[in-house]
Protein backbone atom coordinates (compact mmCIF):
# COMPACT_ATOMS: atom_id res chain seq x y z
CA UNK A 1 0.00 0.00 0.00
CA UNK A 2 1.21 3.49 -0.59
CA UNK A 3 2.48 5.70 2.34
CA UNK A 4 1.93 9.47 2.63
CA UNK A 5 1.49 11.98 4.96
CA UNK A 6 -0.38 15.50 4.71
CA UNK A 7 0.90 19.02 6.40
CA UNK A 8 -1.95 21.02 7.60
CA UNK A 9 -1.50 24.65 7.46
CA UNK A 10 -3.48 25.63 10.84
CA UNK A 11 -3.78 29.55 10.35
CA UNK A 12 -5.47 28.86 6.33
CA UNK A 13 -7.92 26.35 7.77
CA UNK A 14 -11.57 27.57 8.11
CA UNK A 15 -13.03 24.09 9.97
CA UNK A 16 -14.81 23.72 7.40
CA UNK A 17 -14.53 19.33 7.96
CA UNK A 18 -15.01 18.71 4.89
CA UNK A 19 -11.56 16.76 4.83
CA UNK A 20 -12.60 14.94 7.49
CA UNK A 21 -15.69 13.62 5.63
CA UNK A 22 -13.14 12.37 2.71
CA UNK A 23 -10.49 10.60 4.84
CA UNK A 24 -10.99 6.86 3.84
CA UNK A 25 -9.16 6.06 6.96
CA UNK A 26 -10.62 8.76 9.18
CA UNK A 27 -7.05 10.55 9.97
CA UNK A 28 -8.09 14.02 10.03
CA UNK A 29 -10.00 15.22 13.45
CA UNK A 30 -11.20 18.38 14.95
CA UNK A 31 -9.21 19.91 17.58
CA UNK A 32 -10.20 22.68 20.18
CA UNK A 33 -7.22 25.27 19.58
CA UNK A 34 -7.85 28.73 17.97
CA UNK A 35 -5.65 29.89 14.76
CA UNK A 36 -5.08 33.49 14.59
CA UNK A 37 -8.62 34.36 12.66
CA UNK A 38 -10.69 32.38 15.58
CA UNK A 39 -10.94 29.12 13.60
CA UNK A 40 -10.17 25.88 15.21
CA UNK A 41 -8.43 24.00 12.89
CA UNK A 42 -8.48 20.18 11.65
CA UNK A 43 -5.17 18.27 12.81
CA UNK A 44 -3.45 14.94 10.83
CA UNK A 45 -3.87 12.01 13.65
CA UNK A 46 -2.14 8.82 12.02
CA UNK A 47 0.51 8.97 14.60
CA UNK A 48 -2.74 8.39 17.82
CA UNK A 49 -3.81 5.42 15.49
CA UNK A 50 -0.76 3.25 14.90
CA UNK A 51 -1.55 0.43 17.04
CA UNK A 52 -5.17 0.39 14.39
CA UNK A 53 -2.84 0.28 11.41
CA UNK A 54 -4.38 3.57 10.01
CA UNK A 55 -2.21 4.93 7.51
CA UNK A 56 -2.32 7.80 5.05
CA UNK A 57 -2.00 6.37 1.44
CA UNK A 58 -1.62 9.67 0.00
CA UNK A 59 -4.65 9.57 -2.14
CA UNK A 60 -5.01 13.67 -1.73
CA UNK A 61 -8.73 13.36 -1.26
CA UNK A 62 -8.39 15.94 1.59
CA UNK A 63 -6.46 18.44 -0.34
CA UNK A 64 -8.54 18.11 -3.36
CA UNK A 65 -11.43 18.71 -0.83
CA UNK A 66 -9.96 21.74 0.96
CA UNK A 67 -11.51 25.25 -0.17
CA UNK A 68 -8.51 26.68 0.97
CA UNK A 69 -5.62 24.76 -0.47
CA UNK A 70 -4.81 23.99 3.44
CA UNK A 71 -3.23 20.61 3.09
CA UNK A 72 0.06 19.46 1.38
CA UNK A 73 0.59 15.84 0.61
CA UNK A 74 4.04 13.99 0.81
CA UNK A 75 4.14 10.91 -0.98
CA UNK A 76 6.98 8.56 0.03
S1 LIG B 1 -4.07 11.86 1.78
FE1 LIG B 1 -5.84 10.43 1.81
S2 LIG B 1 -5.40 8.98 3.44
FE2 LIG B 1 -4.01 10.72 3.72
S3 LIG B 1 -5.08 12.06 5.20
FE3 LIG B 1 -5.64 12.76 3.13
S4 LIG B 1 -7.54 11.66 2.61
FE4 LIG B 1 -6.60 10.63 4.38
S1 LIG C 1 -11.06 21.10 4.18
FE1 LIG C 1 -9.39 22.59 4.53
S2 LIG C 1 -10.41 24.36 5.46
FE2 LIG C 1 -11.81 22.63 5.64
S3 LIG C 1 -11.37 21.72 7.66
FE3 LIG C 1 -10.09 20.63 6.17
S4 LIG C 1 -8.12 21.72 6.15
FE4 LIG C 1 -9.61 23.06 7.13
Amino acid sequence: MPAGMIEIDSELCKDCKLCISVCPHHLIEPFNQLNQKGYAPVIFTESEHKKEDRKCTGCALCAMMCPEIAIEVHRA
